[in-house]
């Protein structure tokens, strides 16, 4: 589904040129579930940039689902992000006078707007908060504030879903319940599912490990025993 051939990116800045990525290989096949880890400034958000189809390589060839995206005009780009790529940000990025609802239903309102609330409203199931659709981000605690982020990313139904250390502003507890939603949509509906994250602990919740370093991919290894998220948000389980 993904397929990343010897990707570079620099950046121009003035007269100086950022190598953020130097010639990164991967293929990621639908339905799995990963996480990349690597120290500050080893070229994860410019992989993530690129994997959702924001930016574009400076070479190399990105094939997502069979569409070269380094050839896409900005128009085709934006449609194939828009249907296919669900973005989970840490800080959420919710707009505080919505409420949860609306929050998850602004994807769809650019697009066909037919039976959005309705949609909507399914997302927030999907994410265990149909209760809580009324409410506005501030009288959520951060935890559900993020299960709002999930939702608006899934509300387009896309099928990958690629989250920029989703549980980084957020206690362990929190963190877990945010990975039992994780690992059932990959595991359930089969939604590919691309981490970010420098804790180690939450990489072990996936099933397989990207590590980065200075641009490039240093260690891409299988998770032998992924730990299993703990429903009730408390500890972890080995398991299955
Ligand atoms: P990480 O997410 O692992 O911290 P980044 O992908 O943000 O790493 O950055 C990789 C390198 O590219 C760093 O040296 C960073 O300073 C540089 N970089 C990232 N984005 C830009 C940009 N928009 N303009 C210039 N340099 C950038």
């Amino acid at each position: 589904m993904i397929e990343l051939e010897n990707v570079t990116k620099v950046y121009r800045m003035g007269r100086v040129q950022v190598p953020a990525l130097q010639g990164v290989s991967l293929s990621v096949q639908q339905g799995e579930m990963l996480s990349i880890m690597g120290p500050s400034g080893s070229g994860k958000s410019t992989l993530m940039n690129v994997l959702g189809c924001l930016d574009v390589p400076t070479s190399g060839r990105y094939v997502l689902q069979g569409a070269e995206v380094g050839r896409l005009g900005d128009d085709r780009l934006a449609e194939i992000r828009n249907r296919k790529i669900g973005f989970v940000f840490q800080t959420y990025n919710l707009l505080p006078r919505l409420t949860a609802l609306a929050n998850v239903e602004l994807p769809l309102l650019y697009g066909n707007g037919h039976d959005a609330r309705k949609r909507a409203l399914g997302a927030l199931e999907r994410v265990g908060l149909g209760h809580r659709a009324r409410h506005r981000p501030a009288e959520l605690s951060g935890g559900e504030q993020q299960r709002v982020g999930i939702a608006r990313a899934l509300v387009k139904n896309p099928s990958i879903l690629l989250a920029d250390e989703p549980t980084g502003n957020l206690d362990s507890r929190s963190s877990y319940e945010i990975l039992v939603i994780l690992q059932r949509l990959n595991r359930e509906e089969g939604l590919t599912v691309v981490i970010v994250t420098h804790e180690a602990d939450i990489a072990a919740h996936t099933k397989r490990v990207v590590s980065m370093r200075d641009g490039r991919v240093v260690r891409d290894e299988p998770v032998k025993e992924p730990r299993q998220a703990a429903s009730d948000g408390q500890g972890m389980e080995r398991g299955q």
